[in-house]
């Protein structure tokens, strides 16, 4: 073999086992101009998936968390390319764990801005993932034009730092890992999670959001009101355990 010829051999075989490795997202409508974005990471013999929200505005495009990583966050920077034609505004991070922050370097190669709450950033740098700008504060609305996305910290839960996004137009709860599908009967990752102060949380996403209509979770299927509740169930079992 030449070396042009052994060259492309391994060109081909690298592209080839990078097709492979690849995992495609998904992208589902969930209302007019909300779209969910599905993610997948590898876990022992489970493909597990994460969700994270596209939302179009007329002062262009917001997205609530990254893929799992830099590839699959790609994929949705191209999405929205071919399929919104509108500029991504900003990128909100919900926590600090990879599925929601994985695929920040994907966003800051095209120089879009990523944005957390302060404590967010700093454990988002201690995880060795890039620093999001920790501008958002614990209670805020942010004006989209002919939406607003409404941001709210309800304590220690899943996570430190976990916050949940409200989308006033829609009335759909984005809840991140904070609130749990009703696929699941189990409570996921806790390794950073209060359970205790998880369930008061809880109860303050209700009393403030009571007109939600859709409810996303950090994984799985999405539903109404009731994910609030079934997490708050999910938590009994475990504290009462
Ligand atoms: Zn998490």
């Amino acid at each position: 073999m030449t070396k042009l010829t052994t060259t492309c051999f391994v060109l081909a075989l690298s592209l080839l086992s990078y097709a492979c490795y690849a995992q495609k997202i998904k992208v589902k409508k969930l209302e007019k101009n909300v779209y969910v974005h599905i993610s997948y990471k590898k876990m022992g013999n489970t493909n597990v998936p994460s969700n994270g929200l596209i939302v179009k505005t007329n002062k262009g495009v917001w997205i609530i968390d990254t893929a799992w990583d830099d590839d699959q966050t790609k994929q949705i920077i191209g999405w929205v390319k071919k399929n919104l034609k509108k500029p991504i505004q900003q990128v909100i991070i919900t926590h600090a764990h990879d599925d929601r922050a994985g695929g920040i370097q994907a966003f800051l190669d095209e120089k879009i801005p990523v944005t957390s709450t302060q404590l967010t950033a700093k454990r988002t740098v201690k995880s060795g993932l890039p620093s999001p700008q920790p501008v958002l504060k614990k209670s805020q609305v942010i004006d989209c034009g002919n939406n607003n996305l409404e941001i709210f910290s309800p304590g220690w839960g899943h996570a430190p730092d976990n916050i949940v996004v409200y989308l006033t137009k829609q009335k759909v709860l984005f809840g991140g890992c904070f609130i749990k599908s009703t696929d699941t009967r189990k409570l996921g990752n806790t390794k950073d999670a209060h359970l205790k102060l998880w369930k008061k949380g809880l109860l303050k996403v209700q009393s403030k959001f009571k007109e939600v209509e859709t409810v996303v979770p950090g994984h799985q299927d999405w539903g109404d009101g009731r994910l609030i509740t079934h997490t708050m169930d999910l938590l009994d079992v475990s504290l009462h355990r």
